[in-house]
């Protein structure tokens, strides 16, 4: 398996603009690619933090997994992306390994990605992201 870096970190927050503020104002860091990604229920922002990026997940309907995750746990970090090259052999590989897999194949992501979940009962507590992307 080919793991490229760390591409993003997740961040549940339950209002957008709030948290948005507080990166731009005190961090100085200026969103890009804030859109709605239908298939998970969520409104994205993506900060870049030197090449890597911090993505806030804002749910957009109640029954969202990240609407889930804060009502459970509260708002904070939701998951670790790591970029792979081709994510079908990289769920493959997990796979045979008898690792659990919350997504068997990938699904549209933020920025048009591809990712797929693996399970944190898989990895020592860590919702893990695989990430493929087509550029950068
Ligand atoms: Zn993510």
């Amino acid at each position: 398996m080919n793991l490229k870096k760390i591409d993003h970190i997740g961040i549940a927050v339950a209002n957008l603009q709030e948290a948005l503020s507080f990166w731009e104002t005190s961090l100085g860091i200026e969103p890009h690619g804030i859109e709605d990604v239908a298939e998970r229920k969520v409104r994205t922002a993506f900060l870049s933090v030197g090449d890597t990026e911090i993505e806030l997940l804002e749910p957009t309907s109640a029954d969202s997994s990240i609407a889930k995750f804060i009502e459970k746990r509260g708002e904070g970090l939701n998951h670790i992306a790591i970029r792979v090259d081709d994510i079908e052999a990289a769920l493959a590989e997990l796979k045979a390994k008898g690792i659990q897999l919350i997504d068997e194949t990938p699904r549209n992501g933020a920025g048009g990605s591809r990712i797929a979940f693996v399970h944190p009962k898989s990895t020592h507590g860590v919702l893990l992201e695989l990430c493929e992307r087509k550029q950068k």
